[in-house]
């Protein structure tokens, strides 16, 4: 089967440092991968490259068969690559039901000509996505009053919000308890595998790796140190040296 994202000899530098030193492989359709390495690997530089949020990235990033690397992060999102980030991008201020309607208007990308019928609809899929990600009782909360845990399950909602074929979410369980990781991770990995969605995410709980993911990518410096099956990196001992610390 043809992937749903190929990284060919993908090199990004910052100024002088070379934050990828040459990153290539594939991931299929409806694959949950882990990126996983040590903090200043390039994780979320290379999350950023997929969702073409950086300039000056050499390579190739084919993505449903087409070379994506020169796109905007808005025309990426039309084609169905969605992304949460490492610090959140929610507004404060707003209800919850406020922020999951204001994704519901950004993915439809006609903000300037809703018609009522339309803006009604709207508000019945944000009701119905805050079902989904288990904050129905929080809709009229102000997300800035929402545990940690209860923001990311928001910003995944709204990821989800545009139907995205390929979601990236860079560390969606940093700074929650293990219980609350686990959480998280089983509503992602059953909406992904329900709607028939590729993940790719960020995580540095190996234990969440070794449930939720089918394949994990090592980095280390900017390279792909290995990559395999959580089984099979778990028991890698190059990666327990350099990463696990074992
Ligand atoms: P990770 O997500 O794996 O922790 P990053 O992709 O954030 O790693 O960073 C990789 C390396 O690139 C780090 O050494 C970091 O300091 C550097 N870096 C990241 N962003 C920038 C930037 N905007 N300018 C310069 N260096 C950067
Ligand atoms: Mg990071």
């Amino acid at each position: 089967m043809q992937p749903i994202l190929s990284a060919r000899h993908i090199r990004k530098a910052y100024g002088a440092f070379i934050a990828l030193k040459d990153i290539s492989f594939d991931i299929p359709r409806g694959e949950r991968h882990a990126l996983i390495g040590p903090n200043g690997a390039g994780k979320s530089t290379f999350i950023a490259c997929i969702a073409g949020q950086l300039p000056g990235v050499e390579g190739e990033m084919i993505f449903k068969g087409e070379n994506i690397l020169a796109l905007p992060p808005a025309r990426l999102a039309k084609r169905g690559i969605g992304r949460t980030f490492q610090i959140s991008r929610a507004f404060l201020h707003m209800s919850v039901l406020e922020n999951m309607m204001a994704a519901y208007v950004i993915a439809s990308g006609k903000w300037a000509s809703l018609s009522g019928r339309v803006y009604a609809e709207k508000i019945d899929r944000a009701h119905a996505m805050l079902e989904t990600v288990g904050l129905a009782e929080r809709s009229r909360d102000t997300v800035a009053d929402l545990s940690l845990g209860d923001r990311k399950r928001l910003e995944f909602g709204m990821a989800l919000a545009a139907d995205p074929d390929l979601l990236l979410l860079d560390e969606p369980t940093a700074g929650m308890s293990i219980k609350e990781r686990h959480f998280l991770m089983e509503m992602v990995a059953e909406r992904v595998d329900a709607t028939g969605k590729t993940l790719i995410f960020v995580e540095h709980d190996i234990d969440v790796v070794m449930k939720i993911a089918r394949r994990v990518t090592v980095m280390v410096r900017g390279a792909i140190l290995a990559q395999g099956s959580p089984e099979d990196i778990k028991a890698n001992d190059e990666v327990q040296a350099v990463y696990l610390g074992g």
